[in-house]
Order: structure tokens, then C-alpha cells, then sequence
């Protein structure tokens, strides 16, 4: 990939996130009733864009100032993010991280320590999509570099799993694209099956491999969780999960993963990186990126 072509898939991945990230915050009240909700016509946004899109946004800016993932770059970005703009739906945690680090903390003392041994938290993987897009091209890279980004906050070797597993998901659905859905969906799942360490998250995707697709998305959720503990293992193997049996239809993605209640923001967010690294801006409903709040311009 060429320089520009990595600052395109990044930037679609960001579309497709920030989308997820927008409209999983706004239906998550009532979320059950997503579908009819949907179908009957999006009410006028904007949807403004929460936690999961600001970090992201601080991975894209550390990835056009450096190239790739600078731990120290990173970690000041995203502290200098949540001061500049704080209400975005910050966990409690992710604030006194990033606040210690604005103070002039280390990050890896601060990272290491919290919740004694690291944040095995959710928000490592909700926003490595655009980290994803950038390295498409190159797994093993993309491994290397995801661990870096993630351990600037989530020191935990579930936090790390978790977003490796995404990463992974994001970069095969682009390297992928042109398979019909059921043979990519099957060579998405063996590539993070084999990059994704040892760990709760990894099996919990095993789990969800060998789940009937065809089972409602709650059904699904009540056995791999839906992210309402906002950890790693119990929010990546549903969003794999339910990512893989919509992989052509970013719509129908989305509805079934806010169906299962839970995280819906951040399930959202990740799943629609997934969708979006496949199909591309215009997979992405265009009413639904019009009416999202604007993103950053980074050139
Ligand atoms: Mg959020």
C-alpha cells in the first residue's frame, strides 16, 4: 500500500466507526426496539460522536505525525484529547488514566498499575480500527503495532487480546473484500484465531465460531456477552461474532448488534470498522454519515 492509500483506509474505517459509534449512543436507549425505530426514518442529527471516536481520531493523528504507533506521542495525545473535549463518554477509568498522564505521569507506571494489572477494558479495541486500515497490508506488523496502542491505557493481556482481534477482524475484511461474505467471514476467523493470544477474549471467540449464525443477535449476546462490563472477553467475541454474519449489509450489521443491548456505542463502533474496511464509504447509509457529527480533517 502506498502512503496516500493507507490515509484512505484509515479515514474509511474512521467513516464506518464514528458512524457505529454516532448512532449506537443514540439508539441505545430502547435498543430493542432499534429495527422498527430504524425503519420508520432516522430522526434529523446530528449524532454526535462519543469516546470511542475521539480516541480513534488521536490514533489517526499519531499515525500522520509518526507513521505508525509512538507510545509516548499516543499517550499525550489522548490525555491532551479528553482536557481539550472531556464530555464524550469517557469510562472512569480512562479518565484517571489519561488525567494522571496529563499531569506528567509515565504512562507505562500509570497503564501498568491500574486496576492492579492493567485495564482489561473495552477500549483498546474500540478504537484501533483506523490503526487497522493503515497496516491492512501487513498482519504481522499490524500486531505489533496494535499491542503498542493498546498498552498506552490497557496493560491487561485481555485489553491487548481484544484489540488485536479487532485489528485483525478490520485488516482481513479489507484483504477479503472481494470473497463472497461466507468464505471471507471463514478466513477472517482463522486469522484471529491464530494472531489472538491465549486468552478469555480468544475463547470466547472460538465460542462464538461455532455459534448457529441464524440465532437472534440477544440470543447470541446471553452466551458471549454484549459488552455491559465493558471488558475485552465480554464485548469482542459478540462483536466478531455479529459483525461476520452481516459482513455485506452495514444496516442490518448495525441493527443486530444494538439489538443485544449492552455496549452499544463501542459494539457498534467496532463492528461498523469491520463492515466498513469491506464495503467501503458507500456500504456505509449515506443519510447515516450526513447526519453524523463532522469528523476532524487531517490533511
Ligand atoms: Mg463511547
Amino acid at each position: 500500500m502506498t502512503h496516500e492509500e493507507r490515509k484512505d483506509l484509515s479515514r474509511t474505517v474512521l467513516e464506518g466507526l464514528s458512524v457505529g459509534d454516532a448512532f449506537g449512543e443514540a439508539f441505545a436507549y430502547g435498543c430493542a426496539n432499534v429495527r422498527q425505530r430504524i425503519q420508520a426514518g432516522i430522526a434529523a442529527g446530528p449524532y454526535w460522536w462519543t469516546d470511542d471516536t475521539a480516541m480513534a481520531i488521536g490514533i489517526v493523528e499519531c499515525l500522520h505525525r509518526s507513521g505508525g504507533i509512538a507510545e509516548d506521542m499516543l499517550a499525550w495525545i489522548f490525555s491532551r484529547n479528553l482536557k481539550k473535549d472531556p464530555d464524550r463518554g469517557y469510562g472512569k477509568m480512562a479518565r484517571r488514566i489519561l488525567d494522571r498522564i496529563g499531569q506528567g505521569e509515565n504512562w507505562m507506571e500509570v497503564s501498568s498499575t491500574a486496576f492492579d494489572g492493567g485495564s482489561m477494558g473495552n477500549g483498546a479495541a474500540m478504537r484501533v480500527g483506523p490503526l487497522a486500515g493503515w497496516f491492512a497490508d501487513d498482519l504481522d506488523r499490524l500486531v505489533t503495532e496494535t499491542w503498542k496502542s493498546a498498552r498506552v491505557t490497557h496493560w491487561h493481556p485481555e485489553g491487548i487480546a481484544g484489540a488485536i482481534s479487532v485489528a485483525v477482524a478490520v485488516a482481513c475484511a479489507w484483504q477479503t473484500r472481494g470473497l463472497p461474505a461466507s468464505e471471507a467471514g471463514t478466513q477472517i476467523l482463522t486469522e484471529i484465531l491464530k494472531r489472538t493470544p491465549e486468552s478469555g477474549t480468544r475463547d470466547g471467540i472460538l465460542t462464538a465460531s461455532r455459534l448457529d449464525p441464524m440465532i437472534s443477535s440477544a440470543a447470541a449476546a446471553r452466551i458471549l456477552g454484549n459488552g455491559s462490563q465493558v471488558t475485552a472477553p465480554d464485548t469482542v467475541p459478540f462483536v466478531i461474532w455479529s459483525a461476520l454474519r452481516s459482513l455485506d449489509d452495514y444496516q442490518e450489521a448495525f441493527i443486530s448488534t444494538v439489538e443485544a443491548d449492552g455496549d452499544c456505542d463501542t459494539n457498534a463502533a467496532m463492528v461498523g470498522s469491520i463492515l466498513a474496511a469491506r464495503l467501503g464509504i458507500p456500504g456505509i447509509p449515506v443519510e447515516w454519515r450526513e447526519s453524523r457529527e463532522a469528523l476532524p480533517d487531517f490533511d
